[in-house]
């Protein structure tokens, strides 16, 4: 393994309305690992994770994607030349496309190739048996795995995930992380995740990097984040895993 992070962020500032929300943020996600962004609702997770895509711009700071810097000030790659995957909860699927168009839908090249490729993901989310269903047939369950489908699709080298999971009831949303994490894992695609429940970020993290008012305030693995709060709010905030 290398030691050169998939991705990295150095310093990202972005301030709305004179309100600095993000901070100062700096992390990393190294090859084939999942770093979960975890904090609660409002605190900048999302305007970290749309600057890393490129569809928000930092004021400061800058990115790189396996050592290359990609964003800076000044230079600055656009969202589609940036090898990252976009998996967000309100990212629905196109309607009027089957299951297999939507999967398709951002593959260039030879249509039986990509016929392939279509199916050997359709397969590694269970969803081989639908693949000439359209969104509507689906249950919600269903829509996240083909959702997942299409976004590895392209062979992203970057995973960036906004609480990809919360429009899910419970029952099905442990499962369905579960077999996410194992997909990931099998495409070795690094991972961002963004969550505010500290829960989800035990189960799936390598890393977490806990945020507050657009701060990293503590990283670490799982369990010593867990067992060694950096501060009593951070403890309380874990008390409440469900
Ligand atoms: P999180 O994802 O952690 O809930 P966000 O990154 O969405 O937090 O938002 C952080 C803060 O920035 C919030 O107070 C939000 O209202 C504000 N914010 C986000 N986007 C914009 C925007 N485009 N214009 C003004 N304020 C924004
Ligand atoms: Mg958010």
């Amino acid at each position: 393994m290398t030691d050169t992070p998939r991705l990295e962020i150095r310093n990202l500032m972005r301030s709305f309305g004179g309100r600095r929300v993000v901070d100062d943020v700096s992390l990393s996600v190294m090859p084939g690992q999942v770093t979960c962004l975890l904090g609660p609702s409002g605190c900048g997770k999302s305007t970290t994770l749309r600057m890393i895509a490129g569809i928000e711009t930092q004021e400061s700071g800058s990115i790189f994607v396996d050592g290359e810097m990609i964003c800076d000030g000044k230079y600055r790659v656009p969202p589609e030349g940036r090898g990252i995957g976009l998996m967000f909860q309100d990212f629905a699927l196109f309607p009027h496309l089957s299951v297999a168009g939507n999967v398709a839908y951002g593959l260039k090249g030879r249509a039986s190739k990509n016929r392939a490729r279509v199916e050997e993901l359709l397969g590694k989310v269970g969803m081989l048996s639908h693949i000439d269903n359209y969104p509507h047939e689906l249950s919600g369950g269903e829509q996240q795995r083909v959702a997942l489908a299409r976004a590895l699709a392209p062979r992203p080298r970057i995973m960036l995930m906004d609480e990809p999971f919360s429009g899910l009831d419970d029952r099905l949303r442990d499962d369905i992380r579960d077999e996410t994490l194992d997909v990931l894992k099998a495409e070795g695609t690094a991972v961002l995740l963004v969550t505010h429940e500290p829960g989800e970020a035990m189960r799936m993290a390598d890393e977490i990097a806990l945020m507050r008012n657009g701060k990293i305030v503590q990283r670490g693995a799982p369990y010593n984040i867990y067992n060694t709060p950096v501060d009593k709010e951070a403890a309380g905030f874990f008390s409440d895993i469900n």
